[in-house]
């Protein structure tokens, strides 16, 4: 693994601890956004604008040559999970950590704040350090958006990254078009009318409609949508019932729908309404659908990318940058790359002993070394035009 002469390891590790330690919840990273204003204040920047989409922070850096005005993201959000890690650095917050990796994400920004705020004179154009609060379900993203995070400057083109256990430390993926997948999801009840469990006749059981249509579901995917076009549907909740002998009168069901093709993704709640009223009339059953639109795919420009590709040959060589298989998670930062062109990529945190957990596992741990990777990329990637 090649990294920079001057990466500064020891400032990256004890910065992300920091954040490891001290985790905070979606949309209310109040301590974690005043460290960070406070840092980008220390940098002299020509703007920094606090508050953006709730706990939302920007930098503004303008370079000494003209170029195009470039956004760099990190997300600051933990996770209400319980952490299993025995580490120095634990956090410190019941129910709350950060078991995605936005601790690394926030320490990679600041310190790459830093080294370019002092190479100044090298940058072409305007660079905006932008850190994201609620990147987990809560869309900050569109939140900041909204707030005016890509104007003044007008943003030209974006880049964010992901640090990413399913690969190994020192390596990056890169992938053009669509990479991450859309999350939308569903909240279905169906309503049957109660009775004795040994005399079906006279009830209509939502427990067996329910169970058709989990099954019903899945054939959208093996029988309707184009083998080519990656989709999935899980149930993650059902509930029904109170007793063993009892038919209940109503189940109730959540579920996640991801999808790349946009017209695809567009065609999901008719075909789920579609199935439902099949299964009303057969079961003798009544539904009520709510359909939640979550985050867009995060589709990749092809051009910004190829940024992305150069930085990383120099930097990592060509053997450590992988063109990596579509990823079935989802991003906000699919909303800032729909507005303007933008590159997501993911970094290898998999390295030493317990950096193999997936991410939201409450033993997600990272190896460190990623970090630097990480820096180096967006030091990199602020010092291309
Ligand atoms: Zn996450
Ligand atoms: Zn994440």
């Amino acid at each position: 693994m090649i990294v920079a002469l001057d990466s500064p390891q020891a400032e990256l590790v004890k910065i992300r601890r920091h954040f490891h330690e001290h985790p905070e919840l979606s949309l209310v990273e109040h301590e974690t956004a005043s460290y960070i204003e406070r840092e980008l204040r220390a940098l002299n920047l020509d703007d920094v604008r606090t508050g953006v989409g709730k706990t939302g922070t920007l930098g503004t850096l303008s370079g000494g040559k003209p170029g195009p005005a470039t956004l760099l993201r990190a997300d600051i959000d933990a996770l209400p999970i319980q952490e299993l890690n025995e580490v120095p650095y634990r956090s410190s917050r019941d129910g709350v950590m950060h078991a995605c990796g936005h601790d690394g994400h926030i320490a990679i920004l600041l310190s790459a704040a830093r080294a370019l705020a002092a190479r100044r004179g090298e940058i072409a154009g305007t660079l905006v350090f932008c850190f994201q609060p609620g990147e987990e379900g809560h869309a900050g993203n569109r939140l900041m958006i909204e707030d005016g995070a890509l104007e003044n400057p007008h943003v030209d083109r974006t880049f964010a990254l992901h640090l990413y256990s399913g690969l190994e430390v020192g390596k990056i993926g890169v992938r053009d078009h669509a990479f991450f997948s859309a999350s939308d999801e569903f909240h279905l009840t169906i309503r049957g009318k109660g009775g004795h469990g040994a005399m079906p006749q006279l009830a209509a059981d939502p427990i067996a409609a329910g169970c058709y249509f989990v099954t019903m579901i899945q054939t959208i995917v093996s029988r309707e949508v184009a083998p080519k076009d990656p989709a999935v549907f899980t149930v993650g909740k059902f509930t029904s019932g109170s007793t063993f002998n009892v038919i209940p009168d109503e189940a109730e069901m959540e579920g996640t729908v991801r999808s790349f093709d946009p017209a695809v993704r567009k065609s999901m709640p008719e075909r789920l309404e579609r199935i439902l009223k099949g299964l009303a009339d057969a079961m003798r059953v009544e539904y009520d659908l709510k359909y939640r639109w979550g985050y867009p795919p995060t589709v990749n420009d092809v051009e910004v990318n190829n940024v992305v590709r150069t930085v990383g040959r120099q930097i990592l060589g060509d053997e450590n940058v992988i063109e990596h298989d579509i990823v079935m998670w989802a991003e906000d930062m699919s909303f800032m790359q729909n507005e303007r062109p933008g590159a997501y990529f993911i970094v290898g945190s998999r390295g030493r002993d317990g950096t193999q957990f997936p991410h939201h596992n409450a033993r997600f741990d990272i190896d460190e070394r990623a970090l630097e990777v990480g820096y180096t990329m967006m030091v990199g990637l602020g010092l291309s035009s």
